[in-house]
């Protein structure tokens, strides 16, 4: 089936696959012949529990997420977790945070609330810093694998060699690639980026770090509680779940390149990154600031040298049909995110407006 909607290139809220969206049209009234939308189940009865446990083991094997880390289901967002991660990790100790962009930077701030918060390393904000100053007794390490505003990315997760556990804050690129657990203690992420509608957390643990929570922890954000209550302790944002199950089975099914399910979306998100920051180097017209070997595969940031050409870039390009791409107002210029559920059309849509753009305006 093809689309005649724009393209959308948010931050976040995001792009959902069109088919997921349907099917969520198709399903609203009555659910599997249950009688009730999703939004009107309770969360205790088997409908609900059958999309639960569904959408977990899905996520579960497109992630290959080993058996000793626990998948939950939160409320809070990102910025919900800065506080929530220190709560049940640090034991009211030491946090190091390697502060490569905007998002880094608030997780420490919000975990000095909580622990005795050293940045490790920062960085500009177009690369990933070096000589990370980490302590062995630290409870654990944070990092932003993806600074969605800044547009840096981890093509790799560091390999901590000091025993301390890695959280990584993956909010933005959650599902674009594979993630290599043998690095990871806990890893968290909002849904709104790439997974599904805002209102879901996704947060996986290490088993062993549960049960650490500091007295002050609220009962619901306690993982350990979580976690013995199959994220049910509390409603869970039940409709979010429900979309985002949706979301894994549309990408278990993905075909690409002969590659299938996340393979295959992984590498159509490295063609598309491909497709567009080749286009902004081989311009002398646009530019992407960022290190090279550390650009997202999901957010690019970029410039018009001549940025008295933003406001004109901006309506040509809504009339166009491509939504959403200007930059975080701490950036500034313009953002094109390109998410999972972007499709490669969508980029050569991008790039055939830009390079006519420039014949224009250049
Ligand atoms: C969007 C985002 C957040 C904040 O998410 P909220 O759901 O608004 O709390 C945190 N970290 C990263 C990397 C993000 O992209």
């Amino acid at each position: 089936m093809t689309s005649s909607r724009p393209f959308n290139f948010s931050a976040g809220p995001a792009v959902l696959p069109e088919p997921v969206l349907r099917q969520v049209a198709a399903e609203m009234l009555d659910w599997g012949g249950s009688g009730m939308s999703v939004m009107e189940m309770s969360h205790r009865g088997k409908e609900f529990g059958s999309i639960l446990a569904a959408a977990e083991a899905d996520l579960r094997e497109l992630l290959a997420v080993p058996a000793n880390f626990r998948i939950l289901f939160m409320q809070g967002g990102g910025l919900g977790e800065n506080a929530i991660v220190p709560l049940n990790l640090s034991r009211g100790g030491k946090v190091d945070v390697v502060v490569t962009g905007s998002w880094s930077r608030k997780s420490a701030s919000e975990a000095r609330r909580y622990a005795d918060v050293q940045v490790a390393a920062e960085g500009t904000g177009r690369e990933i810093p070096r000589d990370w100053q980490l302590r062995d007794d630290a409870a654990y390490v944070h990092v932003c694998t993806n600074e969605t505003i800044d547009g840096v990315e981890f093509h790799d997760l560091p390999q901590l060699t000091n025993g301390v556990p890695l959280v990584i804050d993956c909010s933005s690129h959650l599902l674009s690639r594979p993630i290599d657990w043998s690095r990871v203690g806990l890893a968290f992420g909002g849904a709104q980026k790439n997974v599904g509608p805002a209102g879901v957390t996704l947060v996986f643990v290490r088993e062993d770090l549960l049960g650490h929570a500091l007295d002050i922890c609220p009962t619901a954000f306690n993982y350990e509680t979580v976690a013995n209550n199959q994220s049910m302790y509390n409603t869970p944002p039940t409709f979010g779940i429900y979309v985002a199950g949706l979301v894994f089975q549309w990408l278990k099914g993905f075909d690409y390149a002969g590659k299938r399910g996340l393979a295959a979306i992984e590498q159509r998100n490295i063609d598309k990154a491909a497709l567009l920051y080749g286009m902004l180097d081989g311009s002398g017209f646009y530019e992407n600031r960022v290190a090279p070997s550390c650009r997202s595969r999901m957010n690019v940031p970029f410039f018009l040298k001549d940025e008295s050409l933003n406001d004109a870039f901006l309506a040509e390009s809504k009339a166009t049909g491509l939504l959403q791409l200007k930059g975080h107002k701490s950036v500034g210029g313009m953002r094109a995110s390109i998410y999972n559920a972007m499709s490669l059309e969508g980029v050569q849509a991008l790039v055939s407006f830009m390079k006519d753009f420039e014949a224009r305006h250049g």
